[in-house]
Order: structure tokens, then C-alpha cells, then sequence
């Protein structure tokens, strides 16, 4: 029995010394395998005297319980431990800070024409629409440019197989307007435009913003003031206008309007070609061959329209010199436009 309780003891610190899984059941096997130590005395219990026989197997059994149990204990404390350490490694460790989000913000061009129809709207214009995929009529025919008219070359237009085009400018609105609603009128009609051209200052798609006002007493003065108005507040400060004569098929008389320059205002820069002065804007009185082409009676009738690029506003405002900035989608560009 002394044999026994020493086996008790050593087993128990063997139990208590193992540091894996492996090594624990090592020592199971050595005690209680096939051919374990107490295994083997309770095979041997038939070769004692039946006087103690027994006493020895209660014995036995209960040193093979005990040592069962130890083992046991100890092999859940190893399976618990291994849950731990899975659990520590896999937590989520909340006070770490957060990934964070980049909010987005409306591209500068966008910008520019919601900029633009703020102060149209507050000086009483409304927002017109109309397809960018045209018709001959619309397009050309009805701004009195008919076919083999000169201007046409100048437009630069792409075609498409069926005769339809790619609207080469806003004004095709004017003309639907002018038919959907009626007079009086008084719209402003912001939208992309498409020519083949590209380079520093063009680009193949491109926006513009086209006004036009009819009622029974409107003047070239109105128009500048309009535009005066506009240019005021788009740049935050009093422009210096300058009308120049020029030519458009659609309107007679027609203008080209120069700002004083916003960057020197008007002592001469690099953008500015040293002149002070800035082209802005086409305009003129409508011609009275539009009116009459969209049924308007011109003899009652009259008005003005004037056309801007929404980029070339936007490049003046925000001092960018390059057009193509505004299309290559350079986030590096386009961050620098998503607040204020
Ligand atoms: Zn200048």
C-alpha cells in the first residue's frame, strides 16, 4: 500500500508539472493505459491471498479514480486556456481609434452652374432643360443658321447616323422654351455642350449657361444690367462691363461682354493678356427671325439672350488655368473644391 500512495503522489505531480496536452497524456498512458502501472496491479490483485484481496482492489480503484479525476482537471484547464488565448487574439479592441470617413464633395463645375442659377433664380429667371442629343432645327435652323450658313463650320459638331447631333451649344433650349411656354418668358438654361475641339482652353464636352428674356419692352440696357448684376455678384465685388459689337446668326445687335479683370482688377496680368479685360459672355438682342421661326410675333415681341461657359467662370473664380483639370477626375484636383 505504501508502493500505491507513493505512485498516488508522484502521478499527482507529474499531473501538476505537465505543460501540454501531449505531455499530460503521456502520463495517463504510463499510469492507467493497457499497460499503465495501476493497470497493471489490479491484474496482479489475483495473485494475492483472498484475505486481502479485497482491500487492495477498493484500494486501487480509488487511487485509479483519484488520479483519473487529476487528470481530467487538468486537461480542462489546458483546453480553457487555449479558449483564452483564442478569444485575446481575436477581440476587437474597441479604444483603438477609427478608420474614418472621407465625405465627398460636389466637383467644382457643379459647383460653379448651382453658383450661377442661385443668382439667376434671385433675379427672377427660371430653369429651363432640354436634350442633349438635337435635331438639325433646333440646333441650327431655328437660330436662324440655316444650311451652308458660315457658322455652322464654326461649331465644330459631332454627328450622329441618323441626322441627329450632339447640341452644339444651350441655345437649342431657347427655342423649346420659347415654344413649350410662350412669352413673356425669362429663363436661363444651364447644360453640357459637345464640339470636336480640344486643348488647353477646350474641351469636347463642356458646359453652358444660356439666358433669354422676352416680354413687350425689353432693351439692350436691361440685358447690361442683368449681366452687370450677374458679374457683381459671381465675383463678390463691382465689375467694370465692356460691350464689344459683335456677331452671332441668332441675335442683332449682338455683343461680346468683358469683365474687368478679376485677378488684377484690370491693371494688367498674365490671365488677363495684360489687357484688364475679360470675355465672359456672347449676347444680344434676339434676332426677329428666331421669334417668328418658334411662332412668337416679333413685331410685338422682343428680347435678349446671352450665352457663358460654365468652366471658363469656374476657372476665373477659382484661378485654375488649365480646362482639362476640370475632366481628368484627379482626387488630388477635385478635394481641393469639397468645402466652401
Ligand atoms: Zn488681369
Amino acid at each position: 500500500m505504501k508502493d500505491l500512495e507513493s505512485l498516488v503522489a508522484r502521478t499527482l505531480a507529474e499531473v501538476a508539472a505537465s505543460a501540454d496536452l501531449a505531455a499530460l497524456d503521456a502520463v495517463r498512458v504510463a499510469v492507467l493505459g493497457k499497460k499503465g502501472t495501476v493497470t497493471e496491479l489490479l491484474k496482479g490483485l489475483g495473485k494475492l491471498p483472498t484475505a486481502e484481496r479485497r482491500s487492495a482492489g477498493a484500494d486501487i480503484n480509488r487511487a485509479k479514480e483519484k488520479l483519473g479525476a487529476a487528470i481530467e482537471a487538468r486537461r480542462a484547464q489546458f483546453e480553457s486556456a487555449a479558449l483564452e488565448r483564442e478569444l485575446a487574439s481575436a477581440a476587437i479592441d474597441v479604444t483603438l481609434p477609427g478608420r474614418g470617413q472621407s465625405v465627398g464633395g460636389l466637383h467644382p463645375v457643379t459647383r460653379t452652374r448651382l453658383r450661377i442659377e442661385a443668382i439667376f433664380r434671385r433675379a427672377g429667371f427660371s430653369i429651363a432643360e432640354g436634350p442633349e442629343v438635337e435635331d438639325d432645327f433646333h440646333n441650327f435652323e431655328a437660330l436662324n443658321i440655316p444650311a451652308n450658313h458660315p457658322a455652322r463650320a464654326m461649331h465644330d459638331t459631332f454627328y450622329l447616323g441618323d441626322g441627329r447631333l450632339l447640341r452644339t451649344h444651350t441655345s437649342p433650349v431657347q427655342i423649346r422654351a420659347m415654344k413649350l411656354q410662350g412669352v413673356p418668358i425669362r429663363v436661363i438654361a444651364p447644360g453640357p455642350v459637345y464640339r470636336r475641339d480640344s486643348d488647353v482652353t477646350h474641351s469636347p464636352m463642356f458646359h453652358q449657361v444660356e439666358g433669354l428674356v422676352l416680354d413687350e419692352h425689353v432693351s439692350l440696357a436691361n440685358l447690361k444690367a442683368v449681366l452687370a448684376g450677374f458679374a457683381e455678384q459671381f465675383f463678390e465685388k463691382p465689375r467694370g462691363l465692356r460691350f464689344r459689337a459683335s456677331y452671332f446668326p441668332f441675335t442683332e445687335p449682338s455683343a461680346e461682354v468683358d469683365i474687368q479683370c478679376v485677378l488684377c482688377d484690370g491693371a494688367g496680368c498674365r490671365v488677363c493678356k495684360q489687357t484688364g479685360w475679360l470675355e465672359i459672355c456672347g449676347c444680344g438682342m434676339v434676332h426677329p427671325n428666331v421669334l417668328t421661326a418658334c411662332g412668337v410675333d416679333a413685331s410685338r415681341w422682343q428680347g435678349y439672350a446671352f450665352g457663358m461657359g460654365i468652366e471658363r467662370l469656374a476657372m476665373l473664380r477659382y484661378a485654375v488655368t488649365d480646362l482639362r483639370l476640370f475632366f481628368e477626375n484627379d482626387l488630388r484636383f477635385l478635394a481641393q473644391f469639397s468645402r466652401g
